[in-house]
């Protein structure tokens, strides 16, 4: 896979050379087990897909190449490069300017920017809308674009689908700036659903034809409930959980074979597995094996606001030990710990997270914009609560030989 420049501040040796002695033994990615650093007080497990995806990467190098070539330009960004808070805030260091919040709304307004600007497109896409603006004011987006090319994938298959005339069922968070680009970006008729239990409600009222108001501002213009559910096809945001968009799936064919028989299944649904990301894949396939282990502690790190390091929470069981954090910071103590709550969607604060246990066995992962830099100061300072010496060279060594079977 293409190597790229990332900026020192982002890039950990720790993690590399973790990610290089498994590499060389498994370089198909066909294990999927952690990686275990045993340190005189604890065993850290490290999942064995995490942080920085093939995407994640491209759109990082060319944004901070931008800003080094460009230093007498206005340059934008539609919206966060990324969902993780120490690469924006980079940015913004450097003078980059946000267009807009995450959620689409406006923070510099379209007549501030003109042909002379760089406007970069972050990995997550933009819409035709966005475009459409910049064409006419003469940007140069093109140039500037870091689109994922596992999502331009997405809305390739998403176009061939709806030209063989299917309704594209988008898995995703309507809001989400992908599903907004996805949507977008793909032509035909077209409506998004956020989760399985959505996707059930739906499909309720496909049956009984009794549609709750709700889809309105889900469908594409001049939707049209009675008929257009006749031929489906499920995409996804990249980010969103794997298992879930299959499950969504098989529902929606189950609901075709219900109501058009087996034998007429290939009229009515079109089957689109491929269009899940390799590394949303990989990331929750090492995650889970990591569930697997006996952890006394879990942390799961990086931005509040990223959809594929929330979905890797729902991965370990109810009741574990286990802490969404987006960097080191979130350590206040070795008694107190401030963590994201998914189901309130805050900031909270929670006391005597680490078990008073002789040798912990804790649990790291991180999701795709979590930069190995961040990955290692929490490792760092988790250890040095335990007084841990962290003698990261001896344990890297120590993998080495268990990998290589010495
Ligand atoms: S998660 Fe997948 S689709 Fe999204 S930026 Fe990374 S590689 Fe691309």
């Amino acid at each position: 896979m293409k190597s790229f420049d990332i900026p020192q501040q982002f890039s950990s040796s720790f993690i590399d050379e973790i990610n290089e002695i498994r590499n060389t033994n498994d370089r198909l990615k066909k294990d999927f087990s952690p990686s275990l650093l045993s340190f005189e007080n604890a065993d850290v497990l490290i999942a064995r897909h995490f942080g920085f995806c093939y995407g994640v990467k491209n759109a990082v190098e060319i944004a901070f190449k931008v800003i080094a070539d460009n230093p007498d330009k206005k340059i934008y960004l539609l919206s966060e490069i990324i969902h993780n808070p120490s690469v924006n805030e980079s940015l913004l260091e450097l003078g980059v300017q946000f267009i807009q919040d995450e959620k689409g709304n406006q923070i510099i307004e379209w007549s501030t920017i003109n042909s002379e600007d760089i406007v970069i497109t972050p990995a997550f896409g933009t819409t035709n809308e966005i475009q459409e603006i910049l064409n006419s004011k003469e940007v140069n987006l093109k140039q500037y674009d870091t689109t994922c090319p596992f999502v331009e994938k997405v809305w390739k298959r998403g176009n061939e689908l709806a030209s063989n005339d299917a309704t594209l069922i988008i898995h995703g968070k309507t809001t989400h700036e992908e599903t907004r680009a996805t949507f977008s970006q793909t032509s035909g008729k077209r409506i998004i659903v956020e989760s399985i239990e959505e996707a059930k409600e739906l499909a309720t009222d496909i049956r009984r034809e009794d549609f709750d108001d709700k889809w309105k501002d889900r469908v594409s213009d001049g939707f049209n409930f009675e008929a257009d559910f006749d031929k489906i096809g499920v995409i996804n945001q990249t980010t969103m959980l794997a298992e879930e968009t299959h499950e969504i799936a098989e529902l929606f064919k189950n609901l075709m074979i219900e109501i058009h028989s087996e034998s007429q299944i290939q009229q009515h649904f079109v089957n689109t597995r491929d269009t899940l990301c390799y590394a949303t894949n990989d990331n929750q396939s090492a995650t889970k094996a990591l569930a697997k282990e006996k952890l006394d502690l879990t942390l799961v790190i990086g931005g509040y606001n990223s959809s594929n390091t929330s979905h890797l929470l729902e991965l370990f069981d109810e009741g574990s030990n286990i802490y969404f954090i987006k960097d080191e910071q979130d350590l206040i103590s070795n008694k107190e710990i401030n963590h994201f709550n998914l189901a309130n969607k805050s900031i909270i604060g929670s006391s005597n997270y680490i078990p008073n246990k002789t040798k912990l066995r804790i649990g790291i992962t991180a999701g795709a914009s979590c930069p190995n830099s961040t990955i290692e100061e929490v490792i760092k300072k988790l250890l040095s609560f335990k007084n841990e010496n962290v003698d990261i060279q001896s344990a890297l060594s120590a993998l080495k030989n268990r990998i290589n079977g010495f």
